[in-house]
This record gives structure tokens, C-alpha cells and sequence, in this order.
């Protein structure tokens, strides 16, 4: 495979799969635009080799053409980070898509609009891909938030491009922060998992279990497992139907050798909110009308130590309901043990929504190795799963 970093594109018509599916307030400002800036790299470095850069990507979930999931929204956005004039298609193929490509000069950037005004775009439509590809030379996808989608700009629109496709500088930043998270980590390697449920991670447990040294679960999950081995809970986060499963990754981490360890105190209270009554006790123990919504000072020791004693460490979801001043004590302890760890010589990755909000929340994302732009991605990739946008590239 040929790294963009090698080329020069002077003059070619490069088409960029970004990932530019931005919040937007009421007057369609762009309120956090972190997943543009995460696409400079790439757009700069073809800038710099004046190639002809047509940037293309989805925004939000349109039922057809809808003006406030326009593209449009985030012209002048990029134009300021730039300091280049960008100009806008408004169709993202067609007639008017390829008159404005033509327009395009070198070392100029061009927007196409929202790809998903088409229903061809998630239906992964050879179509649509080839008159997506017929605006362009080469194929860049630099979208890590939208590798684990088999769409027609991810994925379809590779195999137009035999051997003119490329990772972008961001999605070859996350794919090898991946790989060195999980594929040769430096051992010992250690996952830390919270979040609400097990249902929603389990796939991911599962296949890290064959993986790692130790598991830390925390979060709400973690009373489900306290329920397994005969806690009393409460009104914790109890998935009822998931007990057996817990027991079952019990059993199975003892029988690979993975150490896992599960919170030893909780910290609860009468209400789901802040100002609620608050107790502390042993997770096995927690009081009738009781919730526990944070591990205790105990469990943050236990955990610490593990972590600092790690090479490797992957987090995905916080240990605790971590939006609230109360309960977000042992999220932030174990984020500031990672990024202990981290300052001596482990490799640390975190990524999932709410854990990135939790090391944003604590000013803790530069003492990190790698912060993953894609939640649904990363997921599924410590799923053990094949990314389509990431093996369109490869074959
Ligand atoms: P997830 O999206 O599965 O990673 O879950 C993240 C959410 O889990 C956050 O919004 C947390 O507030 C929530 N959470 C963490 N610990 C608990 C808990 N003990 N009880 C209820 N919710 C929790």
C-alpha cells in the first residue's frame, strides 16, 4: 500500500472522504469542530503539493434534502482554519458537481454537499460511487468515524481507484494506534471498560479477554457483575439478563489467565442526581434503595496500582456517572493514572464518546498517547472486526 506521505499530487484531483459530522447550533454555527480540525493534515499536506482537493462527507441523518444538514454550514468554518477560499457544491454529484471541480484551480478546495441527500450513499451504490469517482484522480479516506460503515464513499468507491487510494494522515494515525494497542502491544496489557451496560460492550469484552493481561470493569456494569457473584445491589444498573454472561467472563478470564478486576466499593446514593443522599459500602453490600453510581476510593487504589504497572492500556467508558461533581471522583483518578503511566513509557488509548468527554472534562487529553476520533470504530474494531473503509484501501 502507498502512503500519501510519499507523493506529490501537484495538479491532481484528489477526492478526501472526511468525517465532517458536526454539531450545529440553532443558526447552524459550528459548535465543536474538533472532527474537521482532525482532517487538516491531510488537507494541508495535499494543499502544500497543490493538488485540486474535493472534500466529501455525510452530516447528521437526512431524510432526503434538508438545508439545516447542509454542507454548506461548514464552508467558512474551514475557510478560517485554512486561510484558502473554499468553495461549495450544492450536489455532491451531476452536472453542477463537475462543473465546480472544473473550476477548481490548484492548491483550491472544494466542498461536495452532504453525501447522504442521496440514498445511494448508505445503500453503498456502485452508481453513485462511480459518479463520485468520476470527479476525481486519486482516492483519499481519511473518515475514521465512518470506517466501520460499508457506504458508497467509504467503501464502494475504493475499487475506482485500483491503485490511486489512500489512508489519510488521521485514519492511518488511528489504524496504527490500534494495531499497536492490540495487535504487538508491550505487555502487560490492560483494557479498562466502564459505561452503563454490558450489552453494549460485550462484544468488545469478549474479544479483548483472548487479548489482555488484566480487565478492569467499572461504571455501571460493573453491578451486574456484582449481582453475578452474589452481591446485594440495590437499585444499581442491574442488567437482569445479562447475569449469566457476567458469570460467564468471570469464568472465562480465569480460565485464560486474564486477571480481571471488579470494583471492591461503591459509592451510593438514594437518587440519580447529584444532590441525592450518599453512602459508601462494600459493592457486595449495598444498602435497599441504594444506587451505586461511582467506585470508591479502594477500588480507585486497586485499579491504580494495575494500571501503573501496565505497558499497554486501552479505556473505553467512564467508572462512574462522571457528569456529576459527586460521582466522578474514580473516573478522574483512573484517568490520572493513566496518564501516570503513561509519563513513564506505557502506551495509553482511549476512545468512545464518554471516555473522551471524561479526559476532555479533566484536562487530561494531552498526557494521553492517543485520543480515537471514532467511537462506533474503535469499537468495533477491539470487536475483532475488519473495518470496510480500512480493507477497501488494503485490497
Ligand atoms: P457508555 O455510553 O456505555 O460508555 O456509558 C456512558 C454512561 O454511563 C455515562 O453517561 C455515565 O454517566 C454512565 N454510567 C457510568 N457509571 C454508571 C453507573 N454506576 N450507573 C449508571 N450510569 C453510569
Amino acid at each position: 500500500m502507498k502512503n500519501l506521505l510519499d507523493q506529490n499530487f501537484e495538479g491532481k484531483k484528489v477526492i478526501v472522504r472526511v468525517d465532517f459530522n458536526v454539531p450545529l447550533d440553532e443558526k447552524f454555527n459550528v459548535v465543536d469542530g474538533s472532527r474537521i480540525k482532525a482532517a487538516l493534515p491531510t488537507i494541508n499536506k495535499l494543499l502544500n503539493d497543490k493538488a485540486r482537493v474535493i472534500l466529501m462527507s455525510h452530516l447528521g441523518r437526512p431524510k432526503g434534502k434538508e438545508d439545516k444538514f447542509s454542507l454548506r454550514h461548514v464552508v467558512n468554518y474551514l475557510q478560517e482554519l485554512l486561510g484558502v477560499s473554499v468553495s461549495f457544491s450544492n450536489d455532491c454529484i451531476g452536472p453542477s458537481a463537475k462543473k465546480a471541480v472544473r473550476k477548481l484551480n490548484n492548491g483550491e478546495v472544494l466542498i461536495l454537499e452532504n453525501l447522504r441527500f442521496y440514498k445511494q450513499e448508505k445503500l453503498a451504490d456502485e452508481g453513485f460511487a462511480k459518479q463520485l469517482s468520476d470527479l476525481a484522480d486519486v482516492y483519499v479516506n481519511d473518515a475514521f468515524g465512518a470506517a466501520h460503515r460499508n457506504h458508497a464513499s467509504t467503501s464502494t468507491i475504493a475499487s475506482f481507484f485500483p491503485s490511486e487510494k489512500y489512508f489519510g494522515l488521521l485514519l492511518k494515525n488511528e489504524v496504527d494506534s490500534l494495531e499497536k494497542a492490540l495487535s504487538s502491544p508491550q505487555k502487560p496489557l490492560t483494557a479498562v471498560i466502564g459505561g452503563a451496560k454490558i450489552s453494549g460492550k460485550i462484544d468488545v469484552i469478549t474479544s479483548l479477554l483472548e487479548k489482555v493481561d488484566s480487565l478492569i470493569i467499572g461504571g455501571g456494569m460493573a453491578y451486574t457483575f456484582a449481582k453475578a457473584i452474589g452481591g446485594k445491589t440495590g437499585t444499581s444498573l442491574v442488567e437482569e439478563d445479562r447475569v449469566d454472561l457476567a458469570s460467564f467472563i468471570i469464568h472465562k478470564s480465569t480460565e485464560l489467565g486474564v486477571k480481571l478486576l471488579l470494583p471492591v466499593d461503591s459509592i451510593n446514593a438514594n437518587g440519580f442526581n447529584n444532590d441525592a443522599d450518599i453512602k459508601i459500602s462494600n459493592i457486595l453490600n449495598i444498602q435497599d434503595s441504594y444506587m451505586g453510581l461511582d467506585i470508591g476510593e479502594e477500588s480507585v487504589c486497586l485499579f491504580s496500582k494495575e494500571i501503573e504497572n501496565s505497558k499497554t492500556i486501552i479505556w473505553n467508558g467512564p467508572m462512574g456517572v462522571f457528569e456529576m461533581s459527586n460521582f466522578e471522583n474514580g473516573t478522574k483518578k483512573i484517568g490520572e493514572a493513566i496518564c501516570k503511566s503513561t509519563a513513564n513509557g506505557a502506551f495509553s488509548l482511549v476512545g468512545g464518546g464518554d471516555s473522551v468527554a471524561a479526559i476532555k472534562k479533566f484536562n487530561l487529553e494531552d498526557k494521553v498517547s492517543y485520543i480515537s476520533t471514532g467511537g462506533g470504530a474503535m469499537l468495533e474494531y477491539l470487536e475483532g472486526k475488519e473495518l470496510p473503509g480500512v480493507k477497501a484501501i488494503l485490497k
